[in-house]
């Protein structure tokens, strides 16, 4: 396995113009991959499926993070799973044959990633693999069936942490495909946290204390699929906030609709709830939080980078390494989130105080540098070894 290139590898030749495809289709691929598109520059062809495409999700993320104009595919959004990749991997595979990329670069575990990377396979395109080697180890979830397939067909594999790069040497990928590389979520938030100003304005106009509320997010299947887990988890929220620290929620559309579809509006009316919200402000939020609840896979890494407290509300999680460096919990929906969260709530500036002085186990903030110049070795020599770069 490739070590981290210490310090910032040296730039290569420039990559030709739009060469270096990435493909992307929801809002943490979009945050995730903006800083390596950013270092990829002219080289990059932003390809959008469309799997989140309106103004919450998608429209003020490529604006706010600065990202060029995508390409965007059609009729992807809205359908189940096997549809989505079905329609993207088409056009994919047409507008490659017009124009093909030298590279195709793909993150993560959605189905965008999974279309991207069988496109660039059914055309022989070096495939690139950012976050690879995430191992949930649960078969029920969609996701760790397209990051274990999207990982075996890669050309580089771009491991965030030493363990995932052990689950795709326990997987048995060949040696001189992995490099450790860090996590672009180190350099996003970074580059995306508002200046303390900023956040105290932000603040205010929620009407919010720093250190002072809790800050949650739920929108995955095992939460939002049933009456009694969604139900499970707002009970537990509507608690915290009826003995005294305020709820902030910004509803997932996904979440918006469970909620009407089970009736559990009342569960709402102690909580401050408002939509998605963009990537600074929830970064501002999040950074001034007593505690996050949460079940995205993002925010499990955001919260090493703001050293801030996060409850999963999980039963298993691709992203050990919050849990291992005491910034997060895996917690039930129900019992076990809200006394977790009254005992978290209960010592919150001895918490604060210990997880500000601890650092991320996501790197140095040169993970989007390093796959960039490794991309363009690809690029250049594929058959070449990755120690070479
Ligand atoms: N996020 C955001 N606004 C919100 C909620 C989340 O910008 O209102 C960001 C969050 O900081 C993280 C990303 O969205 O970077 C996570 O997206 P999501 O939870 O949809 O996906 P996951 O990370 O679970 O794959």
């Amino acid at each position: 396995m490739t070590a981290c290139p210490t310090p910032k590898p040296a730039p290569r030749r420039p990559l030709a113009p739009g060469s270096v495809a990435v493909v992307l289709g929801t809002r943490p691929e979009l945050v995730k991959l903006a800083p390596l598109i950013h270092e990829l520059g002219p080289a990059t062809r932003l390809v959008h499926t469309g799997q989140h495409w309106d103004e919450a999700m998608s429209g003020r993320f490529l604006r706010d993070l600065g990202l060029p104009r995508p390409e965007l595919l059609t009729g992807v959004g809205g359908r189940p799973r096997a549809g989505q990749i079905a329609r993207s991997l088409g056009q994919l595979d047409a507008a490659f044959a017009e124009d093909r990329p030298a590279a195709v670069v793909v993150q993560g575990d959605t189905n965008a990633t999974l279309a991207g990377a069988l496109a660039a396979n059914a055309r022989d395109i070096p495939l690139v693999h950012v976050e690879a080697g995430l191992r949930s180890f649960d078969r029920a979830m969609p996701e760790e069936h397209n990051r274990v397939m999207v990982d075996h067909i890669a050309d580089l594999l771009c491991a965030a942490t030493p363990g995932n790069a052990a689950n795709l040497r326990a997987e048995s990928l060949a040696e001189e495909r992995i490099a450790l590389t860090g996590n672009t979520v180190v350099e996003v938030v970074r580059g995306s946290l508002p200046h303390a100003a900023a956040r105290a304005h932000l603040l205010d106009r929620h009407g919010l204390t720093a250190d002072g509320y809790v800050l949650a997010t739920v929108h995955r299947p095992e939460n939002t699929d049933t009456a009694e887990a969604l139900g499970a988890v707002l009970a537990e929220l509507d608690r915290i906030a009826r003995a005294g620290t305020p709820v902030l929620f910004p509803m997932h559309p996904r979440t918006r609709a469970a909620v009407e579809r089970f009736g559990l509006d009342g569960l709402l009316e102690r909580l401050a709830v408002t939509g998605p919200v963009g990537y600074a402000d929830f970064l501002g939020l999040a950074r001034h939080a007593a505690l996050l609840v949460s079940d995205s896979g993002g925010v499990q890494e955001e919260c090493t980078v703001l050293g801030r407290p996060l409850l999963v509300v999980r039963r298993s999680t691709e992203r050990p390494e919050a849990v291992e460096a005491g910034f997060a919990a895996l917690v039930a929906p129900g019992a076990e989130l809200g006394a977790h969260a009254r005992t978290w709530l209960a010592d919150t500036p001895e918490r604060l105080a210990r997880l500000a002085a601890a650092p991320s186990p996501y790197g140095d903030g040169l993970a989007s540098a390093r796959i960039a110049a490794l991309t363009a070795r690809l690029v250049e020599e594929p058959a070449a070894p990755l120690l070479a770069a």
